[in-house]
C-alpha cells in the first residue's frame, strides 16, 4: 500500500482558492426514552469547507459530504444519534441519496448505527477486515442483529460525487487492524477515524489489531505525504477539545503515542514487572492534559514491546 502526493493532487491545486466554511448550523437534542444519551445530550452539524462536514453526537465524529451531486457520510455513531444525524442530513440535502456509508474501522462507537443508515445508503464501505473485527467484538448473541459492511476493499475505494472525490485508504494495523482514512481529495479534508484521539487517552484495541508502532508510523506517513492545509476530522477529543485540526495534531498525537512507549520500554530496562508497570499510573510530564497513564494504556504497549507485532 502506497500514499502518494497525487492523493491530493488535484485537490490542492483546487484548494488554493479556499473556502473556509464557518461554523454553522444547528444544535438539538434527541433522545429515545429509557434507552437513548441523557436529554442533555447535543448534537451538532458543522460546515467545514467543500461542502464538508461534521456532525458530533454519541460516538465518533460522523465527517459528511452534502453536495447538489450527492451524499456521503463517515462513521454512524450511536443508533440514537445516527437518527439524528440522518434526519439532518435529509433535511440539508432536500433528501438527495445517500451514495455510501463508510465505516472508518469496526468499533461500535462507529459502527452501531449502521443499522439506522442501512434503508437509507446505497452501500456501506469498509476495509475487508471491519466485517470480521465487528463480529469478533461483538456481545455474544448479538452478531446476526449487527449490521456490516457490504462493499469491502483491501487498499483503496473511490467514489466520485459531482466534482469530488472521496477515497477510503487502508491504514492498519494502527489503532485497530482494520483502519481507513477517508479523503475528500477537493475539499482537502481527511477524516482519520480515531487515528487522533486530540489531548485524550487513547484506546489501544490490541485484541482488535491495535498496534501502536504501526500508529505511529501511519501518523507521519500522513504528515509526511499530505498537504500541509488539509483540514483533519478526528474521532474523539477531550471534552470540549477540538474534533478538528491540523497536522500539528497528528504530530501531537504521535509524540504522546511515542512516549508512552518510551515509557514502558525504559521501565522493562530497568527491570520493573509487568503488574508494576501496567498498574503504576504515571503522568507523562509533556502531556499533562492526558491525566495519568491508566492500564488500558499500559498493558497493551506492555504486551506489543514484549510479544511484538
Ligand atoms: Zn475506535
Amino acid at each position: 500500500m502506497h500514499w502518494t502526493r497525487r492523493d491530493f493532487l488535484t485537490g490542492s491545486s483546487i484548494l488554493a482558492v479556499g473556502v473556509l466554511g464557518r461554523p454553522s448550523v444547528s444544535a438539538g437534542q434527541t433522545r429515545t426514552p429509557g434507552q437513548g444519551p441523557p436529554a442533555s445530550q447535543p448534537v451538532e452539524f458543522r460546515s467545514l469547507r467543500g461542502n464538508v462536514g461534521i456532525f458530533v453526537g454519541q460516538g465518533g465524529t460522523i465527517g459528511w459530504l452534502i453536495s447538489p451531486d450527492g451524499v456521503v457520510v463517515v462513521d454512524a455513531q450511536m443508533p440514537q444519534t445516527a437518527k439524528a444525524c440522518l434526519d439532518g442530513l435529509n433535511a440539508r440535502s432536500a433528501d438527495r441519496p445517500i451514495a455510501c456509508l463508510f465505516n472508518t474501522h469496526h468499533h461500535s462507537d462507529h459502527t452501531s448505527g449502521n443499522g439506522v443508515f442501512r434503508p437509507a445508503v446505497q452501500k456501506i464501505v469498509a476495509h475487508v477486515r471491519v466485517p470480521e473485527l465487528q463480529r469478533a467484538a461483538a456481545r455474544p448473541g448479538t452478531e446476526a442483529a449487527q449490521v456490516y459492511a457490504d462493499t469491502t476493499f483491501s487498499d483503496r475505494w473511490t467514489v466520485r460525487i459531482g466534482p469530488e472525490t472521496v477515497t477510503a485508504v487502508y491504514c492498519g494495523p494502527a489503532h485497530t487492524g482494520g483502519d481507513s482514512i477517508i479523503l475528500f481529495e477537493h475539499a482537502t479534508v481527511v477524516h482519520l477515524g480515531d487515528l487522533v484521539f486530540n489531548r485524550r487517552l487513547p484506546a489501544l484495541d490490541r485484541p482488535g489489531g491495535c498496534r501502536i508502532a504501526g500508529w505511529i508510523a501511519r501518523l507521519e506517513q500522513i504528515v509526511r505525504d499530505y498537504p500541509v492545509d488539509v483540514s483533519y476530522i478526528f474521532g474523539h477529543a477531550k471534552p470540549g477539545g477540538a474534533v478538528t485540526g491540523t497536522r500539528d495534531d497528528l504530530l501531537f498525537q504521535r509524540d504522546f503515542l511515542s512516549a508512552v512507549l518510551d515509557h514502558v520500554r525504559g521501565a522493562i530496562k530497568v527491570g520493573r514487572s509487568r503488574d508494576e508497570i501496567v498498574n503504576t499510573a504515571v503522568e507523562l510530564k509533556d502531556f499533562p492534559e492526558h491525566g495519568p497513564l491508566t492500564d488500558r494504556v499500559l498493558t497493551p504497549a506492555y504486551e506489543e514491546l514484549t510479544q511484538g507485532a
